[in-house]
Order: structure tokens, then C-alpha cells, then sequence
């Protein structure tokens, strides 16, 4: 049974009153009371609702998660929509204060984690409740963790094993430029490297030393060889430090690297190629250590079908559906590569995520007055 929704349906000016809500409670990942006071605002809502919520305490250090079910409908065993958010941010406390003040202009509203993802997250729990409420006899499952933007590192198994019984998986981070939705993400691959040489006084004795630095540089070049882009492979050094001082031969160097790789194969391929790479002077030593954080999600056949399901449904309420891939990791980049079918990027439209911008636009709500829950 497919209910469609009208835009009355659907009072915009109290959802867009919770966003804000929602924003001035600011929630860096790492704020466990801040994360779970806006879970209590969720729970709460939720519950008034009429719908069912496992409260999960919260581990690592990281805030509580919460699984929001619709009612068990009698007589069916469909299996479950699994819908994944996140209330974590990455802005600090104290940011709407002062560089990141919530604001509206017109249709739209600026604030911290405005466009990732707490309007995305409202929305599908406004959807969810309205779907529920009009009786649909699909169970739905709606999670929102504490930590995606630190990796999901306490979430992630949750996530997964509720995944395993779904029949497919809806993600609502940010939809990009003009409401494209992602059908595909790349994986992504965190490591660090930390290049041992010898110490050695610059003018004194210069022969005895081993520059760490130098050995860094060598390696930097050839990590980045590994970027290819027609493949969609980048590897990326974004930090490097060593050395002591301008008259000493460096004894350590550190780099951050972040690698991006399309599906399983080349993964595999690129990161083997990266823990084999050693010093070519034989006094010097590389510790690599790190691994995939996410795995790819690429768009499987079930993927396409899935995209298409929902394509026929948007363009049946005027709505071109667009999908793209994108280099950015999610929650979806687990379910995928379980091979739950996944859509992500169904959250709001805006203006990008920049680092001193959240922008989420009012015109998403004006789209979501239209969207089609099952
Ligand atoms: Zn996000």
C-alpha cells in the first residue's frame, strides 16, 4: 500500500520551529550531555508519537544511541525500512554564539549542522510519524547515533546488525546541489605513517644523521602516485610534522594520509600497495598503521533497482530524482557493502557544508511537503 502526502499534510512552520530547536542545542560528538539532551528532545517526540524507542547507552565515550520503531502492524512480516541519522556535528559548543549564529534569510537558515544533518534528521522522523500515523503497515526502523562524524566507531555494529534484517536502507545526510540524492560513495581509508631516521647535528656531524624528513618527502611522492583519477583513487597526505630544529638532521616525521577508493577490489589493491612500502635507505623505518574506516559503497544491482523504485515515486509528485556518487564516507558506505540496498543523501538541499557555513534550505521542506513514505 503506497500512501501519498499533500503539502497540507505537513505544518512546514512547526517543523522549521523544532529545527531550530534542535540547532541551538549544539552537539559536538564528543559532548556526550550535549548529544543526548537533544536524544531526550528525539525520545520525547518520538514517544508522543506513538512510537517505540530502545534507548541505547552510550559507549567509548560517545553519547546514547536511539532506535525509533514504528508499532508492530499485526499480520505482516514484511521486512524493515532502515532509516540511519546522525545528532552529532562537527562544530564546537559555543559557535552559535559567535562565528555560526542560527539564522533565517529569507527561505533560508544558517546555523551549526543545520544542513548535515539535523534537518535531514527531522524530516524523516516528522515522515515517520506521519507515515505511522496514517497506517502503514511497513515496519520502519529510524536510528540516530551519537558519533558519525567521528567514524561511528560506537554505533557501527548496532547499525549493522539491524541492517541485516531491513530490506533496505535509507540514509538522510545532506542531499547534494539541487537536491541530487548519492547512489554511491567511495571508501575511505585513514593511516599514519611515522618515518624513524637518525639524529644528528646539522654542522658537526651531518654524515651520521639519517633525515627523517627527507625520507617523508621521498614517501609523500609516492603515496600520491597512487591517486588515479580516472579510477576515482586519491591519496592524500594532509599533515606532515618532524624535525626539531633548523641545525639538526630529523629524527622522526609524521604524515596523516587519507585514502579514497571506489569499490572492494580496488581497495584491497591500493591499501596492500601502501602497507608494502618500505625505506630505500636501509636506516631508516616506516610504521604504517591504519585502515579502511569505511568500505566502499557502490551501487549494486538491488542499488539500481532501488534507486529506480524511488525515482518512479518522485516523479510522480513532480520531482526529478537525480543520483550521484561522491568521495565522502556515511553510515551507508556499512549497510552497502553489506549488500543492504542503500540510498543516501535524502536529507535537505543547501548550499554545501563549508566549514564556517551550514546552510540547510528552507526549499528542501518545501520538497519534503511532498515526499512519499511507503
Ligand atoms: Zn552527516
Amino acid at each position: 500500500m503506497t500512501h501519498v502526502f499533500s503539502a497540507a499534510d505537513i505544518d512546514d512552520t512547526a517543523i522549521l520551529d523544532e529545527l531550530k530547536q534542535w540547532v541551538m542545542i549544539e552537539t559536538p560528538s564528543r559532548d556526550v550531555a550535549a548529544v543526548n539532551r537533544l536524544a531526550d528532545r528525539v525520545e520525547a517526540s518520538a514517544k508522543a508519537a506513538g512510537l517505540e524507542v530502545e534507548r541505547r547507552e552510550g559507549t567509548l565515550g560517545f553519547g546514547d544511541i536511539l532506535s525509533v520503531r514504528s508499532p508492530k502492524a499485526e499480520g505482516t512480516n514484511l521486512k524493515s525500512v532502515l532509516i540511519l541519522a546522525h545528532l552529532d556535528t562537527v562544530h564546537a559548543v559555543g559557535v552559535i554564539g559567535k562565528e555560526l549564529p542560527l539564522r533565517q534569510e529569507g527561505d533560508k537558515l544558517f546555523g551549526p549542522g543545520v544542513y548535515d544533518m539535523k534537518s535531514g534528521a527531522l524530516m524523516a522522523l516528522e515522515a515517520m510519524k506521519l507515515a505511522v500515523a496514517r497506517g502503514t503497515k511497513m515496519p520502519i526502523e529510524l536510528i540516530f547515533v551519537p558519533d558519525e562524524e567521528m567514524g561511528s566507531l560506537s554505533s557501527r555494529d548496532f547499525m549493522e546488525e539491524r541492517a541485516a534484517e531491513a530490506d533496505f536502507t535509507l540514509v538522510v545526510e545532506p542531499a547534494r546541489d539541487g537536491g541530487k540524492i548519492v547512489v554511491a560513495r567511495k571508501g575511505v581509508g585513514v593511516y599514519d605513517v611515522v618515518i624513524k631516521g637518525r639524529a644528528a647535528h646539522a654542522g658537526a656531524r651531518p654524515q651520521d644523521g639519517r633525515s627523517a624528513i627527507r625520507a617523508a618527502a621521498r614517501l609523500v611522492l609516492e603515496l600520491e602516485a597512487l591517486s588515479d583519477t580516472e579510477r576515482g583513487i586519491t591519496v592524500t597526505v594532509g599533515t606532515i610534522q618532524g624535525g626539531t630544529g633548523r641545525n639538526t638532521v630529523p629524527a622522526e616525521c609524521k604524515l596523516q594520509v587519507d585514502v579514497r577508493l571506489p569499490d572492494p577490489e580496488t581497495a584491497k589493491e591500493v591499501i596492500t600497495r601502501i602497507e608494502a612500502m618500505v625505506p630505500v635507505d636501509p636506516d631508516i623505518t616506516f610504521e604504517i598503521t591504519g585502515q579502511l574506516n569505511r568500505p566502499p559503497f557502490a551501487q549494486s544491482e538491488e542499488g539500481v533497482r532501488l534507486f529506480e523504485t524511488a525515482a518512479g515515486i518522485a516523479s510522480g509528485l513532480g520531482i526529478e530524482l537525480e543520483g550521484v556518487t561522491t568521495g565522502g564516507g556515511s553510515d551507508g558506505n556499512f549497510t552497502a557493502a553489506m549488500g543492504v540496498p542503500t540510498l543516501d543523501g535524502l536529507g535537505a538541499d543547501g548550499a554545501g557544508a563549508i566549514r564556517s557555513t551550514s546552510i540547510f534550505s528552507y526549499r528542501a521542506l518545501r520538497r519534503a511537503r511532498r515526499f512519499s513514505p511507503i
